[in-house]
């Protein structure tokens, strides 16, 4: 390879986005990835006429960053429903109405038990209070976990448990709200201002999009970098490729390693299992959330309620995200019997299609920092693990260290 103006490592999101911004500024770039695809941790797979997004996630069209970058048209966004279903021990379910896209929509379901009247209201103040608030004045809740900001603002322990644990629990991968309540602020805002989405052939058609924006050889793929220095890489197989500027874009630990940053940085797992069925479990495209803190199931969906091209003609796929970090024995025959609480005995009948145990899929964010990227003696990081651990946050540390970059060329 020849000496590059700038070298990317990795073709997620955050290197996408840079790779994308350096090339319309006139910048010779290329972007080692080491496997064989773009898109890092959004991926999709093609199983037997079903699409299987590796892990369960949604794409907020509310989004500033990306919204600045994709084209929503040419992903044919499919939402969700704004709502949810909140499904109790032993499966009794309440629904709470317009979650997604007016949370103030709470305040419908008074008769429901899903907090105290006070509850709904705080719930609209919120709303209220996040679509003008700027990003500077979520910042000066840092050090503050989401859930001391949601008992500090009002909530009762009712709430918290049966809607803001799995509901959050699920764009954070933890229950136990200690991310920051920064993180909190931001998605409340976005899911107040927009609808939660699914691209229609899946979640990896976000990555594609920004990846055939670069010329044609960009992207060198099954290159892995294993040493980064100022001003030049070594990849595995010993080659040195030198360039003026390297990004590293990879995942948090990754970069860590690379760059020999020595410290534990915490990270979330979960595990997402499809299962297919003939029958429709659930109708409508929304999500099911579980409110028994001792299930394991904390998230369901139809995805083929969302997105038609999801399943085959005649079949029904449901995805469930399962927050843990370590594989649970019999994990399939203990998820059907919780959920036959839920939908009843057809649950027997569903056919499980796959499982992905996903390592590290979101830094635990309990502050985010300043900047949504870092320079270090001439090596630039970006990825999610600076200001918001999403898409939106990977693509917007990706474009910041393209922007750092062009402004360093011009001085
Ligand atoms: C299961 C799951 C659910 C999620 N849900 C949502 C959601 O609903 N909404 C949302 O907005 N966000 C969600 N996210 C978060 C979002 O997907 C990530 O924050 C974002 O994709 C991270 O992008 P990135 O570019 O920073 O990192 P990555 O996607 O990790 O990209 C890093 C790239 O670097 C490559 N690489 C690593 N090491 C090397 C090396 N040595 N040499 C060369 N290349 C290397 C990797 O192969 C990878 O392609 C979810 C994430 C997961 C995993």
């Amino acid at each position: 390879m020849k000496k590059q103006e700038v070298i990317v490592i990795g073709a997620g999101l955050a290197g996408l986005s840079c790779a994308l911004g350096l090339v319309n500024a006139g910048i010779d770039v290329i972007v080692l990835e080491a496997s064989d695809a773009v898109g890092g941790r959004v991926k999709t797979d093609k199983v037997d006429g079903f699409i299987l997004d590796r892990g369960f996630q949604v794409y907020l069209d509310s989004y500033p960053n990306a919204g600045s970058l994709l084209d929503h048209e040419a992903l044919e966004l499919c939402a969700f429903e704004p709502g949810a279903r909140l499904y109790g021990r032993g499966g009794g379910v309440e629904v709470v109405e317009d979650v997604f896209r007016k949370p103030g929509a709470i305040l419908k379901a008074l008769r429901s038990k899903i907090g105290t009247v006070k509850d709904k209201l705080l719930v609209a103040k919120l709303r209220v209070e996040v679509q003008g608030m700027e990003r500077e004045k979520m910042a000066s809740y840092r050090g503050v976990s989401t859930v001391s900001f949601l008992r500090d603002y009002g909530f009762s322990e009712r709430m918290i448990d049966s809607f803001f644990r799995p509901f959050y629990g699920g764009v954070f991968l933890e229950r136990a709200l200690e991310t920051g309540a920064e993180s909190f602020l931001y998605t409340f805002k976005m899911f107040s201002i927009g609808r939660a989405c699914v691209p229609k052939r899946g979640m990896e058609e976000i990555p594609q999009q920004l990846a055939s924006r670069l010329p044609s050889g960009v992207i060198q793929f099954q290159t892995q970098v294993l040493e980064v220095r100022d001003k030049h890489v070594v990849l595995e197989g010993g080659e040195v490729v030198k360039a003026q500027k390297v990004v590293v874009a990879t995942d948090m630990h990754t970069a860590d390693r690379l760059l020999g940053v020595k410290g534990e940085r915490r990270s979330k797992s979960v595990i997402g299992m499809y299962f297919e069925s003939s029958q429709l479990p659930e109708e409508g495209a929304v999500l099911c959330l579980n409110q028994d803190p001792s299930g394991i199931v904390n998230n369901l969906s139809v995805l083929s309620e969302v997105s038609r091209a999801y399943a085959p003609e005649g079949k029904h796929l449901i995805s469930i995200s399962i927050l843990t970090d370590h594989v649970l024995d019999g994990l399939e025959q203990r998820v059907t019997q919780e959920l036959e609480a839920w939908f009843g005995e057809e649950v027997r009948e569903w056919n499980h299609l796959r499982t992905y145990d996903i390592r590290m899929a979101l830094p635990y964010l309990e502050g985010e920092g300043e900047r949504a990227y870092d320079e270090e003696g001439g090596v630039i990081r970006c990825g999610d693990y600076f200001k918001s651990a999403s898409i939106d946050g990977s693509i917007e540390s990706g474009v910041s260290a393209a922007e750092a970059l062009i402004g360093m060329r011009e001085q």
